[in-house]
This record gives C-alpha cells, structure tokens and sequence, in this order.
C-alpha cells in the first residue's frame, strides 16, 4: 500500500508542501514537486524566514519564488523566526498549526507533504533538523484541524513512496539556490559573523554525500503525506 503511485494519487488535487526552510521544497521533495508540475495544484509554504547573517539570507526568498514559478505554483513565507521556535517549542508549535492552518484552508488543500518527525535525520545531521520536527509536528496537527485524513489513521504504519523523476529537473530547483547547491558552494570563510560552519566546503560535501544521493531517479519519501481521501 505504501509503495502505491504517489503521482498519480496526487494528480488533479490541491498539494500543499509545508517545509520549515526556502530550499527544502528542493532539496527533500524536488523529484515529487517537479513530477507533479502542470498535474496538480501546488503551494509550497515555507514556515521560517531566512537566518540572518547566511550568505543567501537576502536571496533565499527569490529562489523560492524561482522554485515555485518553475513547477507552476505558488509559495508563501508564514515568517517564523527559526530560533525562536526552538527555543520555545511548546509556545509556538499552536501559533505555527493555526497559521499553517489558515493558508491551507484558503488554498482548499487536499494533501500535504511535510517533514519527517525525524527531522530528516541523516549521516551528517543524525539527529535531524529540530525545525524540521517542529514543522512535521504542525503540519500533522493542521491536518487534523482540517480533517484530512492521515495515512497514520488509516492504519499504514509508515508511509513511504517511491517517485520515480527526472534527475534534470530536480537539478534545475537547485539551480535557483547556487551557489549554496552547487559543488563549488559558499565562500563561508568569508562570511562574517556567520557562526555555524568555518570552511568553505561545507556545501560541497554536503552535496555530494547527502543531497546528491537524493537525486537519483528513485526517491524515497518517508514524509508523512495527507490526504482527504
Ligand atoms: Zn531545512
């Protein structure tokens, strides 16, 4: 059941893919975003504005519009700060719900791909993304305050699909964040008052050993997807 067509469910619906940061939508849902270009209805909704102090923090926000102009669709920031919901979980996870909530009723949202509760855990984030989390949490918790139904209820223990795309396409999503996702990446050494990572090649690595083996044609999507029906 879980290895069901998730294209062709979602072909003729209203999708709405709610991640925590402008470049998810690429990197984690790219393969399934492009496949579903001109098929289906899409709203990309990204809960967090960009960090401050980041090399693209003023460019993030026209990749996304790039992104979602590309797969004809739309996209809304809610302008969350990303820290801020971090550090105070409890308090904001309702805050992000309702406002998650309100644009998904606007745009009559028949399904939404968000998140692993993991945080997309990963070799070089093991322990996931707490945005991340934090949006899957919220974006379940929308689901439930619009009455979608949820693979979880429907007694599928873990909803995993895989999309079969074109590698290009995807490619052309990240295109519009270079230089972050191309292999020569950010000058981040050059950055100041940029506190995460000090070496250049960050992007690169990150590239070629995580976002890169996202790429291949068969993409595995533990995400939770809801739907109405
Ligand atoms: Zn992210």
């Amino acid at each position: 059941m879980g290895q069901e067509n998730l294209v062709e469910k979602l072909t003729g619906k209203r999708v709405a893919f709610v991640v925590a940061h402008q470049d998810d939508e690429s990197l984690w849902f790219g393969g399934l975003l492009t496949e579903l270009a001109g098929k289906a209805d899409l709203l990309i909704v990204s809960v967090t504005e960009p960090m401050p102090a980041r090399p693209d923090t003023y460019t993030r926000m026209k990749a996304i519009s790039e992104v979602a102009k590309l797969v004809s669709g739309t996209h809304v920031c809610l302008g969350f700060t990303d820290c801020r919901a971090v550090e105070r979980p409890e308090s904001t996870l309702a805050e992000v719900t309702m406002a998650i909530a309100k644009h998904l009723r606007e745009f009559q949202v028949d399904a939404i791909v968000s998140h692993g509760l993991d945080g997309e855990a990963c070799d070089v984030y093991p322990t996931g993304h707490a945005m991340h989390k934090h949006v899957c949490l919220a974006a379940n918790q929308a689901a439930t305050m619009l009455r979608l139904d949820s693979y979880r209820r429907s007694r599928i223990p873990d909803a995993t699909f895989r999309v079969e795309y074109d590698r290009n396409a995807k490619f052309d999503l990240l295109d519009c964040y270079a230089p972050q996702w191309s292999p020569d990446g950010y000058p981040w050494n050059e950055t100041e008052g940029y506190e995460f990572m000090p070496y250049g090649s960050l992007s690169h690595w990150w590239f070629s050993q995580c976002a890169y083996r996202l790429l291949f044609p068969a993409q595995r999507i533990t995400n939770r997807v809801l739907t109405r029906n």
